[in-house]
């Protein structure tokens, strides 16, 4: 392996399995996992307990201050707002939409990119989102474009959400699901976008095993022709 790090960047609609198949893909190469959409979701909910979430001055001026921490504990992602443990509270629907809304916001994603790329400086790093090969990590060793069938993206979403307790109708996730998608493809700031040199992986008849398999030897090859340099 190389001696300079390497850094996977994965991204893809919501539901595709990017964070279930990112931290996997994390363990199998020893490198840190970072959740990129849990800093949005972490922005989204202050802003919708304020009740300012479609107030653009507002987000913009508040993501200057907002004190969002990412800690990692026994290896696991926490987010911490304000001191507070919200790591469960990110994951409630209304927060999904929230932080896509907040994320369209320039001034939000500029902090947000500042911030990501701090923590992942100097390691070896697998990192998901809807621009990390397009904008965060643009020198990325492997870009990974993960994507499944919107009804297959909304039946995962559905599964997961029971199983948090949290429990859905499916034309609710599906409905939901493909409005996100809609705002996150077509705002100006950052679009969800394949980045050219991304490889499209679609997860939709592929089991997580299968998924990971697949995206370990994408990410070993690309990490053995980078050495190579
Ligand atoms: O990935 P997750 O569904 O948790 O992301 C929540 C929202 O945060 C997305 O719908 C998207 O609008 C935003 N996001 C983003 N850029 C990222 C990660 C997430 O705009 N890198």
């Amino acid at each position: 392996m190389s001696e300079k790090p390497f850094s996977i960047a994965i991204d893809g609609p919501a539901g595709a399995g990017k964070s279930t198949m990112a931290k996997a893909l994390a363990k199998e190469l020893g490198a840190m996992y970072l959740d990129t959409g849990a800093m949005y979701r972490a922005f989204g909910l202050y802003m919708l307990r304020k009740n300012a979430v479609n107030d653009k001055a507002a987000v913009a001026r508040d993501v200057e201050d907002v004190d969002i921490d990412v800690r990692f504990v026994d290896g696991a992602q926490r987010l911490y707002l304000s001191g507070e443990d919200v790591t469960s509270a990110i994951r409630e629907p209304e927060v999904s939409m929230a932080a896509s809304t907040v994320s369209a916001v320039p001034e939000v994603r500029e902090r947000m990119v500042a911030l990501q790329r701090k923590i992942a400086e100097g390691q070896n790093v697998v990192m998901d989102g809807r621009d990390i090969g397009t904008k965060v990590l643009p020198g990325a060793t492997l870009k990974i474009y993960l994507t499944a069938s919107a009804e297959e993206r909304a039946r995962r979403r559905c599964a997961e959400l029971a199983e948090k307790g949290m429990p859905e109708p499916y034309e609710q996730v599906l409905q939901d699901m493909i409005r996100r998608d809609y705002q996150d493809t077509h705002r100006a700031a950052s679009p969800l976008q394949p980045a050219e040199d991304s490889v499209h992986v679609d997860s939709s008849k592929l089991t997580i095993e299968e998924t990971v398999t697949l995206m370990k030897k994408l990410a070993v090859e690309a990490i053995s022709r980078a050495a190579d340099r």
